[in-house]
């Protein structure tokens, strides 16, 4: 039993909280720890209160390593985390993480990896659903755009010059010009989410106030779901009523079906675009060929501009493979930008990923980035992504597809999305690949074959009693076969 003082010991938490983060994350560690406070401290069982439920599920999301580790080194490796939440004004604490589901399991697992609150089903959220909260200020709203996927890194060229001046108008003026909606449209890996996402960010920038959300439209299909589950469909539309540059990706995943999200949307659509707010949406197929959306929502879609991103061509690609280098901080000599480039002529990602590989096989064998290794590393790229499918592209593909980064397979958590994203990655490399259970599972979060066999059980039996999760499967088995 530790008798410490539990402002104490969440001082010296903050402290190295505060020492981790850096000051480089001044504005991280000043938004999401500043505001925990310590209310008590029973045995090594630290009781913080977090000001939302959304706030409560981010730091979950984000921090939960950082919080493990420091909790651990404050209270031993039974330290555990309790979180209450205030609502409003009244508070109404909401013990989340209440230590373990009962005593037998206690004594089997150690309290600390089960630290990610998660542990009762019942509380388990995949996402944050920051509608349910009420009162939340604007500022609070993490806008969920990645901070890599900048206007700067995206390399103008012919083959997105429209699009992406289009874009850069918007986030100058958002909602006021007549890009309203912006509708970014083309095939897979050709940087309609990076391009939706800089605007964003660029938007952000030139207006702090503003509140920015990026989500894909599978997110806003679950939100909604869950929100009708919880009768907190008029919190869900107040919720995204309150965004001033709202950004829907991949809307083509609604095509024949969730009819009641699409409804909802095309409310939220109405509502926004009324009080002046920008919409951006993106979508692998032109709107006229977006089939099994709803009329209404397919007329309002080309109120605004429909821009297209094409493939680059040769010269737009070099410039693409010296700006991801430069961003590596390796320099690529001429010849081999060429030769990568006119090799990889497919999309950017593919484009992206041999200069990937081509790295790693650079810095894993300590070899110069030469012609001699581009060649052999390039002809070999070319010819395994044309005709052999690995698990690692399986990885990748599914993880692009579940908007998970492709490490949460090989990290431990169990927390659902990230699970069924391993079991999705072991089910189709046991069908596209000849790999063995044994092989599949070791590359999957080094899991034995049973594991890979059960999750193979599992997928085929969701497929063919979940909808859901039979489009899930549908749209990847297509995205494998490209
Ligand atoms: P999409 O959403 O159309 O499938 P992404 O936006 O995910 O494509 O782009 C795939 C990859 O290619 C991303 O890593 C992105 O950064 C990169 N990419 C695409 N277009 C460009 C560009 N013009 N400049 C730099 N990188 C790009
Ligand atoms: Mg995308």
């Amino acid at each position: 039993m530790i008798q410490e003082d539990y402002k104490r010991v969440w001082a010296k938490c903050l402290a190295v909280i505060k020492d981790t983060l850096g000051p480089e994350n001044r504005k991280v560690y000043e938004t999401w720890f500043v505001p925990i406070v310590p209310i008590q401290l029973e045995g090594t069982t630290l009781t913080v209160q977090v000001p939302s439920q959304f706030f409560y599920e981010y730091l979950e999301e984000h921090y939960i390593d950082l919080l493990r580790r420091v909790i651990r080194l404050q209270l031993g490796v039974g330290g555990m985390l309790k979180y209450s939440i205030v609502m409003d004004q009244s508070i109404r604490t909401a013990p989340i993480l209440t230590t373990l589901p009962s005593q037998s399991r206690q004594s089997t697992r150690n309290p600390l990896t089960d630290l990610p609150v998660n542990l009762n089903k019942d509380n388990a959220r995949e996402l944050p659903n920051p509608f349910i909260i009420p009162g939340i200020q604007k500022s609070r709203v993490p806008s969920q755009l990645s901070p890599n996927y900048t206007l700067d890194n995206f390399v103008e060229g012919d083959c997105n010059r429209l699009a992406r001046s289009a874009g850069y108008a918007v986030a100058e003026k958002p909602g006021t010009t007549s890009f309203n909606p912006l509708l970014l449209y083309s095939n897979v890996g050709l940087g309609k989410t990076h391009l939706a996402n800089a605007i964003g960010l660029k938007t952000k920038e030139l207006h702090p106030d503003m509140t920015v959300l990026y989500v894909t439209s599978d997110q806003f299909m679950q939100q909604y779901a869950e929100a009708g589950r919880n009768n907190t469909t008029n919190d869900f539309i107040h919720f995204y009523e309150m965004i001033n540059v709202l950004i829907i990706d991949d809307i083509q995943f609604w095509s024949g079906k969730g009819q009641k999200t699409q409804e909802a949307f095309f409310n939220i659509f109405n509502y926004l675009h009324q009080h002046g707010c920008q919409i951006i949406i993106t979508s692998d197929k032109a709107p006229g060929e977006l089939q099994g959306l709803e009329p209404r929502l397919l007329s309002r879609l080309k109120w605004g501009l429909a821009a297209d991103l094409q493939a680059p061509d040769v010269e737009t690609r070099k410039k693409i493979l010296r700006k991801k280098a430069q961003n590596e901080g390796i320099d690529l000599s001429d010849d081999v930008v060429e030769y990568i480039a006119y090799n990889i002529n497919t999309n950017v990602r593919e484009l992206e990923g041999a200069l990937i590989s081509l790295i790693a096989q650079s810095t894993l064998n300590r070899k110069q980035i030469d012609l001699e290794l581009t060649r052999q590393m390039i002809d070999k790229y070319v010819q395994s992504s044309a005709r052999e499918i690995t698990i690692d592209y399986i990885q990748k593909v599914v993880c692009d597809y579940l908007d998970l980064p492709v490490e949460s397979i090989q990290n431990t958590s169990r927390k659902r999305e990230i699970v069924q994203a391993r079991q999705l990655s072991m089910y189709f490399a046991k069908k596209i690949t000849k790999s063995s259970l044994a092989v599949i599972g070791m590359q999957c979060g080094n899991k034995d074959h049973a594991t890979v066999l059960h999750a193979c059980k599992t997928i085929e039996n969701l497929r063919q009693t979940d909808r859901h999760m039979r489009n899930i499967v549908d749209e990847l088995e297509k995205k494998l076969s490209e």
